[in-house]
């Protein structure tokens, strides 16, 4: 379908994607490392960068300082839909710095397997992805004279040193960064031809435990028999936490948990994932989860228990017939839905209490506790964004989850109330935080026209 509106821009990146690399390029060239001191500057550098290059495209945009790196904020336009797009313009360290076959911040391209590359610190996470959404901006300024609609930007320049700044900032500038919906591009594509629109994110819960039984390490040809071991205590503990289902079976744990909707289900299954081929790249070929689910639902939509450490006794070279004192595990939990991190904690620990036989003890350590977010998608511009998407891209996009944690999606909506959709257009082979980080030109090409796509639907 051809459109008055559209068709030009779509023309103009087209017609200008050269320049646009050169945008990216520039931003490349700063070092923005954010969790090295030595380059607090740099970070300062690219906020700067940031602020002129967006006001020379109509943005009202300002340099905010926190206490660690600046935030960029910025704001254009009255009409339609108030939409606010979150990227971060600080990257990753670049040791081990000879693995890299160029040096990280001169930017050049390469050739790839789909194409040419963008090679450079930060081209895929996030610089890459961030200048897709402001070169879309760039080409509707040129061809139109105006923005298409009320955009505000939100950048920031903490996020690969665990934003310490974000949620104070947040809280301190809510009524400015509140928009109707959000979108944050910092996630990648399914596979190399599929984009997702991430709206739905696991949570998680951590736990540590110590089991003590006796008093002291002791031999196991003295005591052994007599004592309890604590080590076969936790043993039993953990086997105890999935049934032969491989459903999770501390008590209440799937409260809160939503079955999927049938047109997601149906999405899902469109993507024709590749499960055999996902276990065996890792010499695996059974589903361990929940049975009777698929693996993308496992990883999307389902919770999960995880033992992540178990240690006890002697693990050292050759042998000791030791009898520990004390055995640990650290566990975690990754949560959906509605089910409640602090609940799950304690009716953890009750159950684990339950367990133990009388002359054991536990302590428990906790580590860390956040639920899972599932946006709603009743907002028309999550159905606006896969429709274009749809347009952009060889195959269809879907509403997919992530199995991972990525805060500020959460965060927009705890704090600010607000819907966000995850698009991104980096492939899993980009080696983000590595040496020899890339961004296909491909990605950088089509997601600037994606986003072009989809500012014309939600503006019209
Ligand atoms: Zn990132």
């Amino acid at each position: 379908m051809s459109s008055a509106v559209l068709d030009p821009v779509l023309a103009h990146i087209d017609a200008h994607i050269e320049e646009s690399t050169e945008h990216l390029f520039k931003l490349l060239q700063i070092p923005s490392i954010s969790t090295d001191p030595a380059y607090r500057e740099d970070c300062d550098k690219a906020a700067n960068w940031l602020v002129e290059d967006l006001e020379s495209i109509g943005f009202d945009a300002s340099k905010r300082t926190t206490p660690g790196h600046p935030m960029v904020v910025a704001h254009a336009g009255t009409e339609g839909p108030h939409v606010l797009f979150y990227g971060h313009y600080d990257v990753q360290p670049v040791d081990p710095l000879d693995l890299w076959d160029r040096s990280p911040f001169e930017p050049a391209l390469e050739q790839g397997d789909l194409g040419p590359v963008i090679r450079a610190r930060g081209a895929s996470d996030d610089k890459g992805q961030l200048m897709t959404f402001v070169e879309a901006c760039r080409a509707w300024k040129a061809v139109h004279g105006t923005l298409p609609g009320k955009i505000s930007l939100f950048f920031e320049g903490e996020e690969e040193s665990g934003s310490p700044s974000l949620v104070p900032f947040m809280r301190d500038n809510a009524e400015e960064l509140t928009a109707e919906v959000a979108m944050i591009c910092d996630t990648g594509l399914l596979g190399d031809h599929t984009p997702g629109i991430v709206t739905r994110l696991r949570g998680l819960l951590g736990e540590e435990l110590t089991i003590t039984g006796p008093s002291k390490d002791l031999h196991s040809g003295m005591y052994g028999g007599p004592a309890m071991n604590p080590a076969r205590v936790l043993a039993k503990i953990i086997a105890a936490l999935h049934d032969d289902q491989g459903r999770i079976t501390v008590p209440g744990f799937y409260d809160g948990v939503p079955e999927l909707p049938p047109e997601i289900t149906a999405q899902w299954e469109g993507l024709n994932f590749d499960q055999d081929g996902f276990l065996g790249q890792v010499d695996l070929s059974d589903l361990a989860g929940e049975q009777g689910r698929s693996a993308l639902e496992m990883i999307w939509s389902r919770p999960t228990c995880e033992v992540n450490g178990i240690w006890s006794g002697y693990t050292g070279a050759g042998f000791k017939t030791v009898l520990p004192s004390q055995a640990h595990a650290k566990i975690s939990f990754r949560l959906v839905g509605q089910q409640d991190p602090h609940v799950i904690r304690e009716n953890f620990r009750a159950m684990v209490r339950g367990l133990l036989p009388a002359d054991c003890s536990v302590t428990f350590k906790p580590h860390g506790a956040s639920a899972g977010s599932e946006m709603s998608i009743d907002n028309p511009a999550f159905d606006a964004a896969r429709a274009a998407l749809s347009d952009e891209w060889p195959n269809p996009a879907a509403f997919v989850g992530c199995g991972g944690s990525i805060p500020i999606a959460g965060h927009f909506k705890s704090i600010l109330g607000m819907d966000a959709m995850l698009i991104g257009f980096a492939r899993d082979n980009d080696a983000i935080h590595s040496p020899n980080e890339k961004y296909d030109l491909r990605s950088f090409h089509k997601g600037i026209r994606s986003w072009a796509r989809i500012l014309h639907r939600i503006y019209g």
